[in-house]
């Protein structure tokens, strides 16, 4: 299986046969790699359908401690379709990772009722950029432990107006982190941010 000559552990391929992937799409192929290593940034061009939520979402699971409860990565995501889409996927990856616990963030449903799941211990937060912002402003969350943050559809989050929240909530986040970020297409905005938030990522195109 090829899945394995990319680094990934026992815990992720099995869950990867469990789901029936055979062969690693082309940006998984790519990414995967990259990601495992340490201290990596990324901008990946890739559309919806790529397979690029399991090209961040393995990798992601692989650097997890799931014996420490704090949050540890932070997915922004532009929509609550897709923060509950994103969130089912990486709870499906890691359902053999003992202790990982993933919380989806969005607005329009209660904030008290998330604030409480994060505070139970969730490593992984996937959030839309709006909800994520006011729940960092009302004490709610702690991002202080964030070492991946990964912004997804980064054009359309900034289509839809999120540049001050993506970049505030950026700033809040240590600077050692890593970052990764994934984009259909490569307008000015969003290279602003790699520029301003990134350190020297890889690029890759598929
Ligand atoms: P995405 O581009 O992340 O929205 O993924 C599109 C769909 O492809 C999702 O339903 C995944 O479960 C599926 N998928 C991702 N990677 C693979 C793979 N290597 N083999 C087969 N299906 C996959």
């Amino acid at each position: 299986n090829k899945f394995q000559e990319l680094g990934l552990n026992e815990l992720l391929l099995k869950a990867i046969q469990d789901l029936g992937f055979e062969t690693p799409s082309e940006v998984q192929e790519k990414a995967i790699p990259l990601l495992l290593q340490q201290d990596t940034d990324i901008v990946a061009l890739a559309q919806t359908g790529t397979g690029k939520t399991a090209a961040f979402g393995f990798p992601l699971i692989q650097k997890i401690d799931p014996e420490n409860r704090s949050t540890q990565a932070l997915i922004l995501s532009p929509t609550r379709e897709l923060c509950l889409q994103i969130t089912n996927e990486i709870k499906q990856y890691s359902k053999y990772v003992k202790g990982l616990h993933t919380v989806a963030v969005y607005g329009g449903s209660s904030i008290t009722e998330q604030a409480r799941e994060v505070k139970k211990g969730a490593q992984v937060i996937v959030a839309t950029p709006g909800r994520m912002q006011d729940m960092i402003n009302r004490n709610l969350v702690n991002i202080k432990n964030i070492q991946i943050c990964i912004l997804d559809e980064a054009d359309e989050m900034l289509n839809m107006g999120f540049y001050e929240d993506i970049t505030a909530i950026l700033s809040d986040t240590p600077e050692e982190k890593n970052t990764w970020l994934f984009s259909a297409t490569m307008p000015q905005e969003v290279a602003r941010i790699a520029k301003e938030f990134m350190k020297r990522p890889h690029e890759i195109t598929v």
